[in-house]
Parts: structure tokens; sequence; C-alpha cells
């Protein structure tokens, strides 16, 4: 390996004296940089190569300028112009979006490199799985291979810099010619994607310009837009099972190309933080990760103090807890996620900005960011006049130095990639658990292969037991899903398929304690300590399908629940057929059909659906004797705020994937009035920021309407649904017109923070909504709960009284004691051994409480769920409630049967 060689002032400056200079870009960043220790000298010229376009030359105006921010189709556009024109640059395709945009990836190194891009590939995919390499094997490829440095920007609209950054950091990789420059393109392959989130970025860009362009001081700012991509907004980063179509091509693409190093560029921070995985860390992810982090992170406010530039900073912000993040898939892959965040004022305009001098954001350590802390030497100012440019300035010297940094040491990262992935192999044949089995012949399949899909999204092996499997303690079917640990990504199956253990109870968390994928889908996954596991004989599963079944011939068909969530699509697919549902359980043959399932003529379509759902049904001669009723349908409304679109989008997500139908409404439809005309069911999403007030009175007015209207000029707004003025929520009208859809025979749903609306606006008179002490911390841990009524329709394919749930935050309800026996659904037991995965601390606050409500009004009903059914597409063994809510909404039984516990 050549000698790491590290930048002198004087060498960069006799290598720059050879290269032509871009003098207005000197003059104008200089300009535009608020004050003269926000630059660095490696951004404060910009070099120019004959026939190699800035971003000027393209865009008409240089990355970082005032006012301007690049929509997706021009950020393409120069990037196209950059790879025409250099042969160190090629652009290739990575997918493509919800909204149809391209998602493409674009990779630099020196020509050669480029020219055996696929070469590379090849080398770190043996690193990436190095079994059957030996050390001196994988020796002999370290000393071929480079490193793939993979720069994220865009992921989260509203933080608009980096797409702007990233252009001039790929003109300059691929123009400027210094020994710094030569030694990054010798050594590395950076690779960056123009924009994460195609989408919002364009809807972000179109917004900017409609309404915040104008602002001028912190006070003018207004709210964003009401959507970004086409669901979940900000929880993009927090999608860990891959929902979304432009998450899952950047999963694709990063197990195609294996990069050691991702680097997601984010804005929430003064002036630049930059992560080294700060506690609680994941104690299965391997010890040299924890290393490499502050390594890089250290060196980067070394290089950057060394610059004069304050506010540079480690250590202190968001934790190595949670696997969810988008980056992660880097870490989760035996790679290294890394993470900036920068500051950003929602746009490109240049404002004063007054940075929080106390509280911290949520994941902080200490109390606040301007403080001077041991990993923040020289703090950022507590006033501050900034820049677009200025925040350009940051990320570029940030990045450049981490590169220089990483270039330097490419051989090491690659080395450590390879210790990471081997020793990931080894940990899962040396310690327990070893393994984990799904077994063959749950009654619901179908959640099985949701989570064996998603593993094997992750790229981890699944495979299918060809015999019987007996292990020391346990035996399963032939055709149980096995999964091994001692694989490449073992390590990620078991951080995946665990109980979470919270080391500390009084460390934070950024986000949640737990994600138990068996516990969050209801479904057996067995932990294996018995070594055993690893020479059972296996089929590899490449994606599972279950398919339905049909028993016997007859003119009924009788669909079991089993909670699978595919029954409400079955419903759904043959909407024009007449449902019943059987009350009771009934035995037909040698089949138990448990109550809630569905009785529908046969027919080739019924059949040819229940086989593609992956559901079961016996076919009978007549109808089953027993109490049955009328599944209809009903008319269904989501209803969201426009300024808390996110988990109404995780709503939508579920219902569109189980094609439920449903029609969006906001505080527009409320305001119209006559709801019951239109609608039978409303369900309200969580939503609102932990307060009725929140919900009703939504997006504050700051004196002028701010539309949402698709036109010419912005053709991405306006998606989703429309307003003239977002702003102003549903107001005391809006809540005038949900409790006369209630007394009118409507069945209004509220989901997790939503319940504080009928509680606190009386909808639901007699239902309280109250607070958690401050003690009390519950980040996302998956406890039981207590089903108090098993026979009504919400519970059909439930058939245990105790179920794993997510707890939902804090917000807890009362209801009077005379009525509880007939409104509470199901409860909290609130002991700690009921706390199943992850971190509740002060369990007893929710001892006894309801977890689900059902409050009459007048003619209708108010069902309010503590829980969110619906959360992240994570909780999957939950939404069945939710769906049986909305199939039986009109068969509540009149009369709470005697409660059946107690
Ligand atoms: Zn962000």
């Amino acid at each position: 390996m050549k000698k790491p060689l590290f930048l002198f002032a004087a060498i960069a400056a006799a290598a720059l004296a050879q290269q032509h200079q871009d003098s207005d870009y000197a003059r104008l960043v200089k300009e535009w940089t608020t004050k003269p220790e926000f630059m660095s000298p490696l951004v404060d010229h910009l070099p120019q190569a004959a026939g190699i376009p800035t971003p000027k030359d393209i865009l008409g105006y240089y990355a970082g300028a005032p006012q301007k921010l690049t929509r997706t189709a021009d950020l393409l556009r120069y990037y196209r112009a950059l790879a025409a024109a250099s042969k160190r640059v090629k652009m290739f395709p990575a997918g493509q979006t919800d909204e149809g945009r391209e998602q493409v990836v674009v990779a630099i190194a020196d020509e050669d490199t480029i020219r055996n891009l696929d070469t590379y590939k090849g080398y770190l995919a043996k690193l990436a799985d190095p079994r059957g390499l030996s050390d001196e094997q994988a020796k002999q490829i370290i000393a071929q291979a480079k490193p793939i440095y993979m720069f994220t920007g865009g992921l989260h609209s509203a933080e608009t810099g980096p797409p702007e950054m990233l252009m001039e950091l790929a003109y300059r990789l691929a123009a400027e010619e210094s020994p710094l420059f030569d030694q990054i393109r010798r050594n590395l392959i950076v690779m960056l994607t123009p924009a994460a989130e195609p989408d919002g970025r364009d809807r972000y860009v179109d917004w900017y310009y409609r309404h915040k362009i104008t602002e001028e001081t912190e006070a003018d700012r207004v709210a964003g837009p009401p959507y970004w991509g086409k669901y979940i907004y900000h929880d993009n980063n927090r999608d860990i099972n891959y929902s979304q179509v432009t998450m899952r091509n950047w999963l694709k693409f990063y197990l195609e190309w294996h990069p050691p190093i991702m680097h997601d560029l984010h804005e929430s921070q003064p002036f630049l933080y930059t992560f080294s995985g700060q506690a609680p860390q994941n104690p299965t992810l391997d010890p040299i990760l924890y290393a490499e982090l502050p390594w890089i992170s250290n060196f980067e406010m070394t290089k950057m103090i060394g610059y004069g530039m304050p506010g540079v900073w480690t250590h202190a912000f968001v934790d190595m807890w949670s696997p969810g993040y988008l980056g992660f898939m880097s870490s989760n892959h035996n790679g290294m996620l890394r993470m900036y965040e920068t500051f950003g004022n929602g746009g490109a305009n240049t404002m004063k900005r007054t940075v929080t001098a106390e509280g911290g954001p949520p994941g902080a350590n200490g109390p606040g960011m301007t403080t001077r802390e041991w990993y923040r030497p020289l703090p950022p100012y507590k006033e501050v006049v900034w820049s677009m440019r200025n925040n350009t300035n940051y990320m570029e010297t940030g990045v450049l130095s981490a590169l220089e940094l990483t270039s330097g040491f490419a051989k090491t990262v690659l080395q450590n990639f390879y210790e990471k992935s081997r020793n990931s192999v080894q940990s899962g044949a040396t310690e327990a658990p070893f393994g984990y089995v799904l077994p063959a012949g749950q009654a619901d399949m179908t959640r099985v292969a949701f989570i064996v899909n998603i593993l094997r999204l992750q790229g981890i092996e699944v495979g299918r037991a060809t015999a019987e499997v007996k292990l020391k303690d346990a035996s399963y079917p032939a055709g149980s899903l096995i999964v091994k640990r001692n694989q490449p990504y073992g390590r990620l199956a078991k951080i995946l398929l665990e109980k979470q253990e919270f080391p500390d109870q009084n460390l934070r968390t950024y986000d949640d304690t737990a994600w138990t994928m068996g516990l969050m889908s209801q479904a057996q996954v067995d932990e294996i300590r018995d070594k055993a596991i690893l020479d059972v004989p296996v089929q590899p599963v490449d994606t599972l399908s279950i398919a339905g079944s049909v028993k016997g011939d007859g003119a009924w068909l009788a669909v079991l629940h089993n909670g699978a969530n595919s029954l409400a699509t079955l419903r759904y697919r043959l909407k024009n057929q007449r449902f019943e549902a059987i009350e009771q359980p009934f035995q037909a043959g040698d089949t138990e059909l448990p109550a809630g399932s569905l009785l529908v003529q046969s027919s080739a379509q019924a059949k040819s659906e229940i086989e593609k759902l992956g559901l079961k049904a016996v076919a009978l001669a007549a109808p089953p004797s027993v109490q049955r009723h009328l599944v209809d349908l009903p008319r269904l409304a989501v209803f969201s705020t426009w300024g808390s679109t996110q988990d109404v989008g995780w709503v939508r997500y579920a219902f569109d994937h189980f094609e439920i139908a449903y029609d969006l409404i906001y505080k527009e439809r409320l305001r119209r009035g006559n709801l019951r005309d239109s609608y039978d069911v409303i369900v309200i999403p969580s939503q609102g920021r932990g307060s009725g007030k929140s919900i009703v009175f939504d997006v504050e007015s700051k004196g002028k309407p701010i539309d949402y209207k698709k036109s010419t000029e912005y053709a991405s707004l306006g998606a989703y649904g429309e307003s003239d003025d977002i702003t102003g929520g549903m107001g005391l009208e809006g809540v005038v017109e949900l409790d006369k859809f209630v007394k009118n025979g409507g069945v209004l749903i509220t989901l997790g923070a939503s319940r504080f609306l009928p509680a606190e606006y009386g909808i639901a008179p007699t239902v309280d909504a109250g607070r958690t002490s401050p003690q009390f911390y519950a980040p996302g841990p998956i406890v039981e709960a207590e089903i108090m009524q098993l026979s009504n329709p919400i519970f059909y394919g439930y058939s245990q009284k105790t179920v794993p749930v997510r707890y939902a935050g804090g917000p807890l309800l009362r209801v009077p004691q005379d009525d509880s026996k007939k409104a509470v659904l199901m409860r909290f037991p609130g002991t700690e051994k009921s706390v199943l995965s992850g971190l509740m601390k002060g369990v007893a606050e929710i001892r006894g409480r309801p977890a689900i409500v059902e409050a009459p009004s007048g003619r209708g009903r108010v069902l309010m769920f503590a829980t969110n059914p619906c959360y992240r597409w994570q909780n999957l063994g939950e939404f069945n409630m939710l769906a049986n809510a909305i199939l039986h909404f009109n068969d509540a039984p009149k009369v709470a049967p005697p409660a059946t516990a107690e």
C-alpha cells in the first residue's frame, strides 16, 4: 500500500497554481459566505478543466447560490453532462420512484477504475461474502480492491442543501488536479445519489419557490409542504422493512455494490455534526464498526477546526440502537454508516438564525448546542446570519476531509470490511443463538412469508427444511423456514429477530427501542441455541409465496379467519359478492372454522383469489348452522390534517397494499358537513403533536393563506389532495361535524395519538385521555395486551387472550368504572414481565389502562385505539384488528358479553 498522503497548504497552493481558476466562483462564494471563518481552503476556489462542465455551465448558477434550489430533472441534466464529458464519471440507473422519477447513482474515480467498475464490484462482493476465502486470499483481493464511498443526500426533502453540494463535489472530484484529488480518485470509488428521495425533492423545491422564497427571518418561515414522497415524509428514514419502493431500490443498489461506507447527509444541527455512533450501541454489530466511526469523525473535526471553522462537533447526537435508518443498510451489512447534520434554513434564503441554547434536540446529549463540551471544543454561535453557501462550505469541507482520510487508509477500510463480514459468519458458527426457525404449519403463513421476504430483501439467506428438523429441545415439520446465523448477514438476522434488551434504563434513544419481527407480526419465530441447526439440510428460498387452498367441493366456501390481513383483500376483491361471517367457531369435517370465518358462494374467481392470497378455505354444501352476520363494506374515509400526514401515510400505504378502498379527506370535507351522507366509517390515523388541539387547529396561520395546488409552474404540488389554504385545521366547525357524524350512526376510529381528539372534545364524552409522568419513558417497546372481549368481531382471527402490541406513546385512556366492562375491549396488564421487547420505564403507569375503548354516542360509536395498529409497516399482527373494525363496522355486539377476564 502506498504511503498515506496528507495535504499541506503549500502543496495544495502549488497544485492549484497549475490549474486555471474560476474567478467568478471565488468572488461570489466569498460574498455569499457570511463570515470568513465559515469558509475553508478546500472550497474557496473552483478549478476549470477544459470540456468539463461546472454546475453553473449547465444550470446557470453555482451550487449554494442564494435562492436557488435544483429540481431532480435538472440535477440529472447536470450529472448527465458531467458523465458525458469526463471519463472519470459514470452514471447508472438504480430504479424508479412511486411517481416515476429516475433514481440514479453517479460513480467518480480515476479513468482506469471507472472503465473497470465491474471488476471492483466483484472484489467487494467477495469481501462481503468471504465464505471459502482464506485470510491470505482475502489479502490478495484487498491488494487489488478499492472501497466505494457512497454519499446519499436529500433523503429528507426539507434538508435542501446536500443535493446542491453534491453537484459541486462531483465536479471537483472529476476536475480538480491536486495530490489530494489524485489520491481520492486513485484509491476510492466515490458514488453518490443526486437526491435520495426524488419525488420529495421536486415537491419541496416547488413549495420553496411557491411559498418560501420570500422568507426573510425565522419568524416568517412557513410550514413545509404536506407531502414529500407519496406516503411517509420523514419516516423514509425509519422504513425498517423497506416498504417504500424508493427505499427498496437503494437497498437493492447496496446489496449489488456493497459500499463499505455509506454517508447520509442531513440538516438539523449547527453547524456540522458528524455522527460517531454514541450509546446505546447495538452490541450485535462488530466492535470494529464502533472504532471506525469516531476514527473518521474525529479526523473531520480535527481538520475543520484546524481551518478555523466553528461549530463542528461529534459524539452527542443520535445513537446506534435502532437498525431502521436508511443509511444503516450499510452497518447492518458489515459496512459503515456515516451521517452528518448540518445547518439548513429549509430553503436557500440567507437569514438570521438563533441557535437553541437550551433543550437540545431529542437524542442530543447536554443542555444545548452552543455550549463548549469535550466533544465540541469550538461550539456554534448563538446567533448567526446563515446562508446556503455556508452550509455548502461546511458539508463539502467535511466530506472532502473524510475522503482525504479514507483515501489515505483505503486498505484499512477494506481490511475492516472483510473482517466484519468474516466475523459475522464466524460469530454465527460459534455463538448462540445459532439460528431461528419459523415453523411450517402456522395457522396464518402469510405473516411468516412477510418476515421471510423481508429477510430475503435484506440479503439474509433463508432455507426450507427438506425433512423434519430434530433439535435438542424441539422438533419442527419439514418445510419449516430456517435462518442459520453462520452467514454474512447472520448478525442482522439476529438483530431483526431477537428480543431487544435495552442496555441501560438511564439512556435515551433517538427512535424505537424494539422491532422484534416475530412479535410485531404475531408469528412464531423460535430462537435456536442448539448448534445442530447449522447442519440442517435446507433448500434455499428466494421469495416465499404462500399458496392458499380450497378443500373439498360444495356450493359454499368458508374462508378461515386465522388472522391473515389478506382476508380483507379477498373481501374487497370480491366486493360485489355477498359475504357473511360466522360468529362462533364451527367444525366442518376435520377443519375447525374459527369465529369470523367468511362465507361466500363458490366460484372459480373466489377460489382463484383465495389461492393467490394464501388463504385457506373449506367447501361446504350449505352454510354452517351458527349465528352469522352480513359482511357489507363501509363507505370509508381516512381523515388527514394538512400538517401531519406521515402516520396517515402509513395507513394509506397499508390500505393500498391490502386493497381496502377509502377516500382521503381533509378539513375541507369535514367543514362541508353531512358526513354521514357520504361515509359509514371515518378513520383518524395517529397525528397531531400530542393533543386534540393540535389536530383541530393544525397548521398555524401567519395571516395569509398557504395553498397546495397543482399548476403548470408547480406540477408536483396538489398531489394526494388540494387546498386553497392548508392552515387553520378543521376548527371547531370540523369537530361539530365529526360529532354529528357519530351521533347520526357513523363509526369514528382513532389510532394512536389521535385518541386525544374524541376524548378532549367530548365526541366520546365518557372517555378521558391523561398523560404519563415525566419519569415515564417508553420509546416504542413491544408489550402485552390483554383482550377483554375475545368474541368481539375486532378480535376475529386472534386465538390467544394475550397478544404482543407496540406501545404507541404516552396518553392514557380512562373510562368510568361502571362502563369499563362494556367499553374496554383490550387493556395493558402493565407488569414488568409484560414488556416483551425494548424499554418501558415506569411500566406501572399503564397498569390496567385501556388499550382499545369503544364509546357509544347517539346512534354511532367511537372506537379508540390507544395502540397504533398500523405503525410503519411493522406491526402486521395488530393490523388485523383495524381491518376487522372496518369489515364489521355495523356488527358490534349490541350488548357486550360478560368479560371473560378478571
Ligand atoms: Zn434528516
